[in-house]
This record gives C-alpha cells, sequence and structure tokens, in this order.
C-alpha cells in the first residue's frame, strides 16, 4: 500500500474519483481520508461540486473549478 501527504492526495484525487489508479494507490488513498479529516471533508466537497456542476466526468472539470477546488483544499489543510 502506498503512503500518501495530503498534498500528494490532493493530486492523485480526480484519478482516484476516475478510478484510474491502480490497487495500492487507492487503498493508501483510501487509508489516508479514513484517518485525515481534512481530505475527507475535501473529498466531500470535491464530489458536491462535480454533482453540482451536472455530474461530469472530473477530467473535465474546468481549470478555474479545479483552482477553487485545490484552494479549498489548502484552506482546509490544519496547519
Ligand atoms: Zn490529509
Amino acid at each position: 500500500m502506498k503512503r500518501f501527504t495530503c498534498d500528494e492526495l490532493a493530486e492523485q484525487l480526480t484519478a482516484y474519483l476516475e478510478d484510474a489508479l491502480d490497487q495500492p494507490s487507492r487503498d493508501g488513498i483510501r487509508a489516508h481520508l479514513a484517518c485525515c479529516e481534512g481530505c475527507g471533508r475535501y473529498l466531500e466537497q470535491f464530489r458536491a461540486t462535480i454533482k453540482v456542476l451536472g455530474d461530469q466526468p472530473p477530467e473535465k472539470l474546468s481549470a478555474p473549478v479545479r483552482d477553487r477546488l485545490m484552494s479549498a483544499f489548502r484552506d482546509r489543510r490544519p496547519r
């Protein structure tokens, strides 16, 4: 199982939601989400944003939306 830092997780999250990651990466992200409250909230917000946009695949998100999600993630980090 891979280990992810919060930054690495943020970078891999779209691939995770697209099911584009290999099993060790998926397990690592799940393990991180299970014990990191900030990233768990980030994932929820990410999913909610995608839903609002009409269930578009994450790779179709526009750059501004991605930027907003990334800065939302940074704001939610505990430190
Ligand atoms: Zn985290």
